[in-house]
């Protein structure tokens, strides 16, 4: 018997990735949709999901959103982005708006809970129960999972905006429109542009004080990880983290040096590039398919 198809739609902040597949390496369809206004954006996703089901069919749906969103079950805005910076999407109902245009079973989560399972499934965190998904791109985001569950709370983690001991000669005052120097504030994407104060970032060699900087507020981003949750492994992707490949191993070193044989990492390599690369994103919409129950 051959594997169901899933459809998920990841949602992201200047596009959407909208996919059908049996699995990480059977995608069947896969259609970029830019992110405008919600009408727009929405609307054609809708019509893709709607063509899908009708020529193939599907056996659920998962969505995988940027955020925050709104993930209790029982609140009346379940399913919405809330808001949100980006303009015009604050308050936009997404899955109740396409759970009800498919009629087909959904699940919801944020994109970075979304990726972590799907490593878990297909990637480096293939056999564990406890594991992290690290974005670095235009913001820091953190799926995490305890217990085979992504944290949930009164709102979904937000490791990302914690406050880092600041590396001692380090003055940035970080970019955070709420906390300054927050770990995104001091070394999203958004964060390093504004280090490079000008300079071409191709112009910027790895041994930079820049990226002593960066991958120590990332180093204390897995400290606080590790201490809440000692996931057995952490995967950091997203736009920096591919364009600087010299951060992983520095993160590393720096995260032994910062919990100081306090708490020892599990043997072998403990912070680690995705296995899914850039699929990720996509195939995290597809591991919250296959959690959606009618
Ligand atoms: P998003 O977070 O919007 O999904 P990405 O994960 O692709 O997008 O990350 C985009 C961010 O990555 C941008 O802020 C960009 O400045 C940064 N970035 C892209 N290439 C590099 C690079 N070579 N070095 C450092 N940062 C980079
Ligand atoms: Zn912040």
């Amino acid at each position: 018997m051959s594997e169901p198809i899933y459809a998920g739609v990841e949602l992201g902040g200047t596009k959407c990735v909208a996919i059908l597949t049996r699995g990480p390496d059977q995608i069947v369809e896969r259609q970029i949709i830019a992110t405008t206004s919600p009408e727009e954006t929405l609307g054609a996703i809708e019509r893709q999901l709607l063509e899908w089901h009708a020529e193939h069919g599907f056996a659920s749906l998962g969505i995988a959103s940027f955020g925050p969103v709104e993930l209790d079950q029982s609140s009346p805005s379940y399913g919405q982005i809330v808001r949100t910076s980006k303009a015009g999407w604050s308050d936009t109902d997404v899955a109740r708006r396409l759970e009800r245009a498919t009629g087909m079973p959904t699940a919801f989560d944020t994109d970075v809970n979304g990726a972590a399972l799907a490593e878990m499934r297909w990637g480096v965190g293939q056999g564990f129960d406890d594991f992290a998904y690290i974005t670095v791109g235009t913001g820091v985001g953190v799926g995490l999972i305890v217990n085979g569950q992504p944290t949930r709370g009164f709102a979904h983690s937000e490791l990302g905006h914690i406050r880092p001991a600041r590396l001692v000669g380090d003055d940035f005052a970080g970019c955070c429109p709420y906390h300054g120097d927050c770990v995104e504030g001091l070394a999203s994407g958004p964060a390093i542009q504004a280090r490079l104060g000008g300079r071409a970032i191709e112009s910027i060699s790895n041994d930079d004080p820049l990226w002593d900087a960066v991958a120590w507020t990332l180093a204390q981003l897995c400290h606080a990880i590790v201490c809440a949750a000692a996931p057995r492994a952490i995967a950091i992707g997203g736009g920096v983290m591919t364009g600087q490949p010299h951060l992983l191993e520095r993160i590393e070193h720096m995260l032994v040096d910062s919990l100081a044989g306090y708490m020892p990492l599990p043997p072998g390599r403990y912070v680690q590039p995705p296995g899914l690369g850039a699929e990720a994103g996509p195939l995290g919409a597809i591991a919250l398919a296959m959690t959606a129950r009618r």
